[in-house]
């Protein structure tokens, strides 16, 4: 059986009063979602366990099949996404933010530019800066300084190089390499210098253990603590001639600092085929997930410039890369994806991994009609992708698709952030048929008994039948449904 699998970031939220006490995700009119649910299995998952508010890319890993001890670090995902080339064994990776530094008070706040391209007051004291800025001026601005700080000798150390790369907005990443290939000589046990929230100063970066009493005697301790105490004046050193090198720039009066953290280095894990027996192919524009599925051997196919952050787009390059037509579809139809001329022809993978930002973004911004009006949106386009996969001149109708929707976590608009609440999760199998006119795509599988659910939301599939499970099951039902049915 092939699998679409489908993540909706932030999916799960929490009832609102402004949609007279629903979620999002009941008040919106779903009809798609709702058939999937009715004809197929509900159950709520806890993507990497029970109480636990993830990060996106903790979440990813474990419903992708893999634990804890396989996260290499946000920095080293962060740069495998955003540089789309492995990170060499033994360097250092950090998510970078531009930002700015009061001259007078060494205070720093981020977002640097507003809308009128001044800066904006420092608010001391005050979390993060929520306000409007100017983010085409600011992006081209950060564009422009990773390229002078490329440019510049960011360390005397002829061991090191020290890579920027743009990212988006005002975040880039850094990556700290041993030019000669010496493993070990730098260390990830370190802080970073990012204050974390506007008007505190710069952090120095120090090393996060300490030599034990034990340590100050075993030789193999005393020379990792020299390493992370190096890796610290290293990164230190670095961080001063940034912002010498950014102080003489034509946007010093709005960015003069670069802010580190997350700090990591890569590490090996065993390639998704290997760890869970079977090929996957993702699809997602966000870089953080991209460097995921860069680090456990996913191959990735990040959507066309004109495709970033368009569900729509995701979901048909999804299409392209699960099934290919029989026969040639109709160019009228507007179901068909429509291949670009400039896409390969793909080798096709038993199951496809979409992933949508959208609903991350909305919640983040606690923007709770627009989470509504954003499910609404998805689940047309979803209609139209289960159009496809139920189109017989598509597909061959004796492989049936399951189709998996989920989350990676909650993000309840009420909240605005990240969430221990389960997400909604549904199965259900849709073949290649002749149908009739406005006919649901999907039908009950004989090999799996439909539930009572008859709509997709977060209070209906907690009585679903397969109850409430963890990313990690979750991998493994869908191994079984490629390896198996
Ligand atoms: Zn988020």
């Amino acid at each position: 059986m092939r699998v679409l699998l489908v993540v909706l970031d932030g999916l799960g939220d929490c009832p609102h009063a402004s949609l007279g006490g629903m979620t999002p995700l009941e008040a919106a009119h779903t009809p798609t979602l709702d058939s999937l649910a009715r004809d197929g299995m509900c159950g709520v998952l806890d993507p990497v366990g029970v109480g636990v508010a993830p990060q996106s890319d903790s979440a990813h890993l474990a419903m992708l099949g893999y634990a804890t001890q396989d996260h290499p670090g946000r920095g080293v995902l962060e740069a495998l996404g955003v540089t789309g080339r492995d990170i060499p064994e033994g360097s250092l990776a950090f998510k970078c933010v531009f930002a700015h530094t009061d001259p007078s008070t060494a205070l720093v706040h981020r977002r640097p530019l507003t809308e009128e391209g001044v800066s904006l007051p420092s608010r001391v004291g005050k979390p993060r800066e929520r306000g409007k800025w100017d983010k085409k001026a600011s992006s081209l601005a950060c564009q422009d300084l990773c390229r002078v700080l490329n440019e510049a000798t960011l360390t005397r150390d002829t061991r090191y190089s020290v890579k920027f790369t743009y990212d988006r907005d005002h975040r880039c990443v850094c990556v700290v390499e041993n030019v000669l290939g010496e493993p070990g000589t730098l260390s990830s046990d370190i802080s970073g210098t990012d204050p974390l929230y506007d008007g505190l100063p710069c952090l120095e970066c120090t090393p996060t253990r300490t030599l034990s009493r034990h340590g100050v005697e075993d030789p193999t301790e005393r020379a990792e603590h020299d390493t992370r105490l190096r890796t610290a004046t290293l990164i230190n050193d670095i961080h001063r001639r940034v912002q010498l090198q950014l102080a003489h720039s034509q946007y010093a009066p709005y960015i003069n600092t670069v802010l580190f953290r997350a700090p990591s280095s890569p590490i090996k894990v065993d390639p998704f085929h290997v760890r869970n027996g079977y090929r996957l192919t993702a699809v997602c524009d966000t870089p953080v997930i991209a460097g995921v599925c860069r680090h456990i051997g996913v191959s990735t196919v990040v959507s066309q410039s004109h495709c970033w952050g368009s569900s729509a787009c995701s979901l048909s390059t999804g299409l392209q890369h699960l099934v290919t037509p029989h026969t040639s579809p109709s160019p009228s139809s507007p179901a068909s994806p429509s291949p670009s001329p400039s896409f390969p022809t793909p080798d096709q993978d038993p199951a496809v991994f979409v992933h949508i930002k959208d609903t991350d973004t909305v919640s983040h911004k606690q923007h709770v009609h627009g989470k509504k009006e954003t499910l609404e949106r998805i689940d047309t386009e979803l209609s139209a992708a289960l159009a496809v996969l139920s189109d017989p001149t598509w597909t061959d109708p004796g492989t049936p698709t399951a189709v998996i929707v989920t989350g990676d976590h909650s993000t309840p608009c009420a909240f605005g952030d990240h969430s221990n609440d389960t997400v909604p999760f549904l199965l259900s199998v849709v073949y290649g048929r002749e149908r009739e006119e406005g006919a649901a795509p999907s039908v009950p599988h004989p090999d799996l008994t439909p539930d009572s659910v008859s709509a997709f939301s977060e209070a209906a599939c907690v009585s679903g039948c397969l109850g409430r499970v963890s990313g990690a099951q979750m991998q493994k039902l869908m191994g079984r449904l490629v390896n198996v049915y």
